[in-house]
């Protein structure tokens, strides 16, 4: 999907008439209503995965990287790419060489076409007013017009 630099979101056509397109939530409907973790960060044995509120983790990630000299890249990944994402990362080998896109830009994906975006509505009232517009000026002529329309044949008495 181009709207997601990481390729995340996945179509679902189990259902011609109702496709699905499917991505991370979080677990919220199955779990986090519940007050229960993500199932991959309960299930996974090496306990890799931290769940929590963003500030929360960025800190506990620097931290990490501070306590830890020389055992991870000084980057924590998802901070700032692409505006921020919600999932972070730390790693000891290089980003690209993990297989992360390290050429993603700062500014939030939705940057590229926000502007774009606020002239729909203008463009979803203004253009079909204009184009009744003119609709109506051009067939103003012909309604009033002595044409194929009859009716005025019985007003003038013809
Ligand atoms: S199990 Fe993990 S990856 Fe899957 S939806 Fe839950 S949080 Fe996201």
């Amino acid at each position: 999907m181009i709207a997601c630099p990481f390729h995340i979101p996945a179509y679902s056509y189990s259902s011609a008439l109702n496709p699905v397109i499917k991505k991370c939530i979080f677990c919220y409907d199955t779990r986090l209503k519940e007050g229960k973790p993500p199932a991959c960060v309960e299930s996974c044995p090496q306990q890799v995965m931290t769940f929590g509120k963003r500030k929360d983790l960025m800190k506990i990630a620097h931290e990490r990287i501070k306590k830890n000299p020389g055992q991870y890249v000084d980057h924590v990944y998802g901070e700032k790419e692409v505006g921020g994402t919600g999932w972070f990362y730390l790693s000891s080998a290089p980003f690209e060489e993990a297989g992360f896109d390290v050429n993603l830009p700062k500014k939030p994906i939705i940057d590229n076409v926000k502007d774009f975006l606020a002239i729909v509505p203008m463009v979803l009232t203004i253009w079909p007013a204009l184009f009744t517009g003119f609709h109506l000026l051009a067939t103003k002529g012909k309604s009033h017009g002595h044409g194929d329309d009859h009716s005025h044949d019985e007003q003038e008495g013809h």
